[in-house]
């Protein structure tokens, strides 16, 4: 039973873009494990979207209201164009109102927000044209109008979401189809109903698809933007995003976070001695030496050749301090030859140093690692 669903998985990972690691399959299920960095981007992409397609409906929205003029008599136009009036107006404010702050609520409420709003105008449109006696050519645009919620469907495919996101959207989607169903009762044509319903449920399978395979685009493509080719650690760029969100996030709860900028002490004869390309693997194996040694929270970057920076959130500079001291008893690995490789660390933390930004913080960091050096090296600096 395991082999086929080992099989199975092999298989389903065979489809997907460049290598998903088996943790990376996991997000595509529902979005509990996703890095910071990759929350932050979808957030910002999808409320972008959400915008995006609030500016067309904006402008279809009376548009549509032209054919109404045209088709219906005045008791029901005039109805339906206080209804668009409405509806065009909440569109133009979320399309020009709605900003993101990088939190997946946003993100959540921007696509309840797009969706609610036509939701809303059809089933208020649809228990209106269902009280009226339809005749021809009025009764094929009633229909058309209930052409919304298959274009709702269909437009999730363009939000990376998550398989848990989709379910609970479209779901919804069939929820609002079947209320709309209960509300015109008695004059529900049946098989057409049940046959529309079948039909929104195969585009609901259709979108998960497209939705998760853009999610999956979106990590690798994050996974290959945000870290550093060399040692597989976090970039210089994405870094500077880790830092401003933590630096944040302590302000606003008020918590301490620790910085170490650490330089690894004559790198260059490594290099000189060695050649290049062991000074490269040796660069591997003191990244990951070190990211053994740290808690899941604090994160390790690359901030230029031999030089690392180890943010820490939620710790205050003795815990810091203590952490870093641990980390060094256990080694940062060894050049070529088998000499230790040592380093020299400058600490600062936002309390304890009284810092008001986080460039101070930075700044302060990296010149206690100066002063480590001309100290000696192979030693930490935290004053
Ligand atoms: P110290 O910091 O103790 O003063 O001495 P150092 O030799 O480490 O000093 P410096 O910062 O001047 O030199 C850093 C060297 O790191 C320069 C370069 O040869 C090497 N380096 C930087 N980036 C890379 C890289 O990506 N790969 C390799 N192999 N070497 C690198
Ligand atoms: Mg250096
Ligand atoms: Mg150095």
């Amino acid at each position: 039973m395991s082999k086929l669903s080992d099989f199975i998985a092999q298989r389903l990972v065979n489809f997907l873009p460049n290598e998903l690691t088996t943790q990376e399959l996991s997000q595509l299920l529902s979005p509990r494990q996703h890095p910071m960095l990759l929350s932050q981007r979808r957030s910002m992409m999808i409320v972008n979207r959400v915008r995006f397609f609030a500016m067309l409906f904006t402008l279809l929205t009376p548009l549509w209201g032209v054919i109404d003029i045209i088709v219906f008599e005045p008791s029901v136009w005039i109805k339906l164009a206080l209804l668009r009036l409405v509806t065009t107006a909440a569109f133009a404010a979320l399309s020009i109102y709605y900003r993101s702050n990088g939190s997946l609520f946003d993100a959540y409420r921007a696509i309840t927000l797009l969706f609610l709003i036509p939701t809303l105008f059809y089933i208020a449109s649809h228990s209106l044209l269902s009280g009226y006696d339809l005749s021809n050519l009025s009764a094929a645009v009633a229909s058309g109008y209930a052409f919304l919620p298959f274009l709702l469907m269909a437009g999730l495919a363009i939000f990376p979401l998550s398989l848990a996101e989709s379910i609970l959207l479209s779901s919804t989607l069939l929820i609002a189809q079947c209320l709309a169903g209960y509300l015109s009762w008695s004059t529900l044509n049946w098989p057409s109903f049940a046959g529309g319903l079948w039909l929104l449920i195969l585009i609901a399978g259709v979108t998960m698809l497209a939705s998760a395979s853009q999610l999956a685009f979106m990590i690798t493509l994050i996974r290959q933007a945000i870290h550093d080719p060399l040692t597989g650690i976090l970039s210089r760029g994405s870094g500077k995003e880790i830092i401003n969100m933590q630096w944040a996030g302590a302000k606003r709860n008020n918590q301490p976070m620790a910085l170490a900028f650490i330089d690894l002490d004559h790198f260059k004869e490594v290099n000189d001695s060695f050649g290049h390309e062991a000074g490269d693997t040796t660069l591997r194996q003191f990244s990951a030496a070190l990211s053994k040694n740290l808690r899941d929270s604090d994160s390790l970057l690359r901030w230029g050749g031999e030089e690392f920076l180890i943010v820490m959130p939620s710790t205050n500079l003795d815990q810091a301090l203590s952490a870093l001291q641990r980390i060094q008893k256990a080694g940062f690995g060894s050049r070529p030859d088998g000499v230790p490789l040592t380093a020299s660390i400058g600490l600062a933390e936002r309390i304890a140093d009284g810092l008001h930004d986080s460039e101070q913080l930075l700044a302060l960091a990296d010149n206690r690692m100066y002063q480590a050096k001309q100290a000696g090296r192979n030693r930490i600096c935290a004053t």
